[in-house]
């Protein structure tokens, strides 16, 4: 028995990179009573029955999945924002961050185009991203490109990371800048709201610097189906240290009194634009149809 994990799916065959090599596998038909059915990240137990062919045997605890682009086990995600061209969107930002958050996987804030911004463009990016790395996460400004590439070289160490953003911020530019050997064909994923398209096209993880990055971008969709009301506070990191105070237990920061989280906001600790877009958030998931 050997240990691995899929790094790619295709045409009924998976992928499994062990220790030291490749092997083509198929899975059992065990995982389909069980409906369990492998992904790309997912880490395996496989029988091997030929020099570099085997079974898949069993698939190990996810840690998280996605499901546009379908893998498994994803540590970080990217957010490729522009500062025009399209318009930086702390909106969509915080859609993003959210959905990570949700899924545990660390967000990383990538800033592009920062050389066609004005003045009074790139005071509002440094401000708005100076708060960002304030509550806790890591920003780059992508300006001198090639220092930022090695910089995000450097982030993707021992992590398995997909990429989001807009489309057009520059999400297929930055796997090429970091993965130039492979010339990824990248496919950018229409990420209009509310309205992911369903694309069959395979994932692959690629070994880029010392980690793993998927080569399609993720989250084509934006929605929020599983999010209850009262987990979204947990993807605002920088609610944490007030909501405890809250008067209330399971307070959802909207409109209940003697809330500590809307002080915060008021005495300008948490910023406002934060919290409009958790209560933008909230609202749609109160208002969500109930699903059968
Ligand atoms: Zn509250």
């Amino acid at each position: 028995m050997q240990e691995g994990r899929i790094v790619k799916a295709l045409s009924g065959f998976y992928y499994v990179e062990t220790e030291d090599q490749l092997y083509t596998c198929k899975s059992r038909g065990v995982f389909r009573n069980k409906k369990i059915s492998p992904l790309v990240g997912d880490f395996v137990e496989l029988d091997v029955t030929a020099s570099d062919e085997g079974y898949i045997t069993h698939v190990k605890p996810r840690k998280n999945e996605l499901v546009r682009p379908p893998v498994a086990n994803v540590t970080q995600g990217m957010i490729v924002s522009s500062v025009v061209q399209p318009n930086f969107s702390s909106f969509l930002t915080d859609r993003f961050i959210t959905l990570l958050e949700y899924k545990q996987m660390k967000p990383v804030l990538l800033i592009t185009k920062i050389d066609l911004a004005n003045e009074s463009e790139l005071k509002k990016i440094k401000d708005i991203t100076a708060y960002y790395e304030a509550i806790g996460y890591s920003v780059f400004l992508m300006q001198p490109k090639r220092e930022a590439i090695s910089i995000i070289r450097n982030k993707l160490d021992s992590e398995v990371t997909v990429l989001a953003g807009q489309s057009g911020a520059g999400k297929s530019t930055l796997l090429n800048h970091l993965a130039p050997s492979l010339n990824l064909q990248t496919k950018e994923i229409s990420t209009s709201l509310g309205r992911g398209k369903h694309t069959t096209r395979h994932v692959e993880l690629f070994s880029v610097a010392k980690g793993l990055v998927a080569d399609t971008p993720g989250f084509s969709s934006l929605e929020f189906p599983d999010l209850k009301p009262e987990e979204l506070s947990s993807c605002f990191i920088e609610f944490e240290t007030y909501k405890q105070q809250c008067k209330f237990r399971g307070c959802l920061h909207y409109k209940e009194p003697n809330c500590k989280v809307k002080d915060a906001v008021d005495k300008e600790l948490i910023a406002e634009f934060r919290y409009k877009n958790y209560i933008t958030f909230l609202e749609e998931i109160l208002n969500r149809k109930p699903r059968y």
